[in-house]
């Protein structure tokens, strides 16, 4: 007889005892997504709402959204005590009315369901008192400067395109340029290019009334030819110097960017910028040219990770943190069915990053509906608990030092929400 959702969780969470439990429960709520009753929505309205700082990070467009949960859900959850004394464990939300996870609430209190047990009690985080700051532009602060990670990241998508997607070589998995476009369908008055004048703004804001933000990130789609005649190394370099000259070190800042030569690297260094993040997506050697198209044409895959390489020795290996999209290797379309075999694959990066000081991370491959490689269940949570396993062994076998501009590690304490990596250190 098939399990029941929830009796197959606690399974897999009863088999994996060597991982908190509250990691195994994280990583399923991102494979599965989250649902919202009514009231529960209805309480959201008053808490940070999801500002889709970047990709849609839905399981379903917004167009099927029956509770307007584009406009109502919130950011993250943070899920807490309930039967099994859970630790405060910080979620970000990714929509479906269809998951097995849900919050309601239920005698005043909001809770977290899977199926018909009850896990926990739910928090939302509160509006940032930033938030309700008037920008000059009337813009909210919300878009300009949006906060994640429960208040300690700021995210700064500069440019909300990536010009991959121009000729249809998009990474498979990314539904950028398309949630810009649904989004301002839905009336979200999202712009592409956010200029270094409202991003400074928002920042002094930030600055004045807030104590929690420790790191920004400075990110955006890859430039291939130029955004308006400036390449990608100096459009982004030119945001973390002006930052870093109005406001010093106040923040960590980090770049999500592409793999650049050491000049350029350089270059992005000077500007102010700590920490490096040339995303690597996905490690496997067959699976790459077909997942990340563009970057294949446009740089290589040997190429890619020999820069990632050489910039270990710009930024200091501890400052490269290249993220790959965990679960991407399983995608039903081309990808793995084992579970061990694509392990295994991707085991073989986080051996070969971590063997040189490199500290490769991962975000949960959240298959959004407007990505290439379409609609479909996410990979086992097998997958994710054997992969938390291989990447705390790995950290622990080369002796990393702990992520820099993650906030702080282990269970109770991470605050990264879209995968449970930094609950397991
Ligand atoms: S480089 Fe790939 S993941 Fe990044 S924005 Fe472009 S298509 Fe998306």
């Amino acid at each position: 007889m098939k399990l029941k959702h929830f009796e197959s969780v606690s399974k897999l969470a009863d088999q994996f005892s060597d991982l908190p439990i509250e990691a195994v429960f994280k990583q399923d709520i991102l494979r599965e997504g989250l649902s919202f009753s009514p009231d529960s929505l209805r309480i959201a309205s008053g808490y940070k709402p999801k500002d889709y700082f970047i990709f849609s990070f839905d399981l379903i467009p917004i167009a099927e959204m029956q509770q307007e949960e584009h406009l109502r859900a919130p950011e993250e959850i943070q899920f807490r005590g309930g039967s099994r004394d859970l630790l405060p464990t910080i979620v970000s939300v990714r929509v479906n009315p269809n998951s097995p996870w849900q919050v309601r609430l239920q005698e005043g209190q909001l809770r977290l369901y899977c199926e018909e047990e009850e896990i926990s009690e739910v928090l939302y985080h509160p509006v940032p008192a930033y938030y309700k700051r008037q920008m000059s532009n009337g813009k909210a602060l919300g878009e300009v400067a949006p906060v994640i990670e429960w208040g300690y990241l700021i995210y700064l998508t500069v440019y909300r395109m990536c010009q991959y997607f121009n000729r249809e070589e998009q990474c498979q998995f990314c539904d950028l340029n398309r949630n810009y476009e649904q989004q301002r369908k839905a009336g979200r008055p999202y712009t592409a290019v956010k200029s270094e004048a409202e991003i400074l703004e928002a920042l002094l804001y930030i600055k004045e009334e807030d104590t929690v933000a420790k790191a920004l990130t400075i990110t955006g789609g890859s430039i291939i030819e130029n955004l308006r005649g400036e390449g990608e190394v100096s459009f982004y370099a030119r945001y973390a110097k002006a930052i870093q000259e109005q406001f010093s070190d106040r923040w960590i800042i980090k770049a999500v960017v592409q793999a650049f030569t050491r000049d350029d690297c350089k270059l992005l260094k000077d500007s102010g910028v700590r920490i490096y993040h040339p995303n690597y997506e996905v490690w496997d050697p067959k699976l790459f040219p077909l997942i990340c198209p563009g970057k294949t044409r446009v740089i290589g895959r040997d190429e890619w990770i020999a820069r990632i390489v050489d910039s270990a020795e710009v930024f200091g290996p501890e400052c490269v943190i290249p993220n790959f999209v965990a679960g991407v290797e399983m995608n039903q379309n081309y990808g793995y069915s084992d579970v061990e075999e694509a392990i295994s694959s991707t085991k073989a990066g986080l051996e070969f990053f971590m063997s040189k000081g490199i500290m490769p991370r991962f975000t949960s491959w959240c298959p959004e509906p407007h990505a290439k490689l379409g609609p479909q269940p996410a990979p086992p949570l097998l997958y994710f608990c054997r992969l938390l396993q291989e990447f705390r062994d790995t950290f622990r076998k080369y002796q990393l030092p702990e992520p820099i501009g993650y906030g702080p590690v282990g269970a109770g304490k991470a605050v990264f929400s879209v995968s449970a990596f930094m609950d397991v250190l």
